[in-house]
């Protein structure tokens, strides 16, 4: 039986330079394909047009350029659109494309599924499937950026499905590719990273030297909530993730953001309100306020407009940077806490919570 082809999509520098070492090549050709495949963005090994015939026809008999397919695009009315991917074994991953007023901003997934189990997202019904790769990760840029044609630099968040963190080096090896000179060329400053708090691994990320902004899910104040709204508090607390943030080695010019849903009775008080500001007085920090996406099968509620607006207040008063982000794509299923497609294990289920 032929071996079959392997994908050359994803592949690093180093990687590269073994394949081409490998065809008895010289190495700097490497550079040549990691710039074909990652700022020319070809699919075709015949495009390659600065490598001989010879090697052209030779990487044809062993290699494909296959980034992931596109399964389906869900266009909302505000713009953005939901991008689903195969993932294969009937498992799909989804990223969103969103015009904003300073540009695109791309959110992609980390993982298919997530093993977190934050009570109010609806990811986490899928349970943890597998980690994407690098291919897999930046492929979703490639693919939308390619067919949107975006033409300069853009932002990325990795806040689709997933917890980056557990999938470190995977998204180490796809941030290469994002802020290669080579690959993407894209400021780290335009990568943010989202992580629900694995402290462990938020510190590792701080010694990548091309450190990207970084996100982190909050979403309460005391201890008992956050334990109860996101488990991963049981293993870090939210002293410990705190003073992990504050040991960041983050520019001067840059803050970290935390995100923290506002769910209605639950983390939307006054005295929350003053908790938070106490938490974060002391980092660069941005708050940004998400008011809960409803969904069925979430037993939580979205705070009324004064209840936000209140807390917002409460930020402004004590000097706290702070936007309220209304999730951009709700009527398409791409809103913060709704990326999720069903799956086979608890498939019926959540067939059924989300009614398709
Ligand atoms: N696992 C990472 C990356 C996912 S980011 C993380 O936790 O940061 C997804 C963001 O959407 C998180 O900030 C999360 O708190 C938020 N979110 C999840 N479900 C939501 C919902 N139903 N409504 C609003 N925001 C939600």
């Amino acid at each position: 039986m032929a071996t079959p082809k392997k994908n050359l999509y994803g592949l690093s520098l180093e990687e590269l330079q073994e394949v081409l070492i490998a065809e008895g090549e010289k190495p700097f050709r490497a550079k040549q394909i990691y710039a074909w495949l990652y700022a020319h963005k070809v699919t075709e090994i015949q495009a390659m047009t600065n490598l001989s015939k010879d090697l052209r026809a030779r990487l044809e008999a062993g290699y494909v350029i296959e980034p992931p397919r596109v399964a389906a695009r869900h266009v909302s009315s505000d713009g953005s659109v939901k991008y689903v991917f195969d993932a294969g074994e009937g498992r799909q991953v989804e990223a969103v494309y969103m015009p904003m007023e300073k540009g695109i901003t791309l959110c992609l997934s980390s993982q298919v599924g997530c093993a977190q189990d934050c009570s109010f997202c609806m990811t986490a019904q899928m349970g943890f499937i597998r980690n994407l790769s690098p291919g897999e990760i930046v492929g979703q840029a490639a693919v939308i950026t390619q067919e949107k044609a975006v033409d300069g630099p853009f932002n990325l968040v990795m806040m689709g499905m997933g917890e980056p963190l557990l999938n470190l080096q995977n998204l180490i090896k796809a941030l290469d590719i994002f802020t290669h000179k080579l690959g993407f060329d894209l400021s780290p400053k335009r990568i943010t990273v989202s992580t629900s708090g694995h402290v462990r691994n938020l510190e590792k990320l701080g010694e990548y030297p091309k450190l990207p902004r970084i996100a982190v899910s909050l979403n309460a104040t005391t201890d008992e909530v956050r334990n109860e709204i996101m488990p991963v508090n049981l293993k870090w607390n939210i002293r410990e993730l705190i003073d992990a943030c504050k040991r960041l080695p983050i520019s001067q010019r840059d803050r970290i953001t935390f995100e923290y849903v506002l769910l209605e009775g639950v983390n939307d008080t006054p005295a929350d309100a003053r908790r938070l500001v106490r938490l974060v007085s002391n980092i660069r920090c941005k708050v940004n306020i998400i008011p809960f996406n409803e969904m069925e099968g979430l037993d939580y509620k979205q705070p009324d407009l004064e209840t936000i607006e209140r807390f917002r207040q409460a930020l402004n008063k004590s000097g706290i940077l702070n936007t309220v982000r209304w999730s951009k794509g709700r009527d398409v299923g791409a809103a913060c806490g709704q990326l999720a497609t069903p799956v086979a294990k608890r498939g019926a289920h959540l067939r059924e919570k989300l009614h398709v």
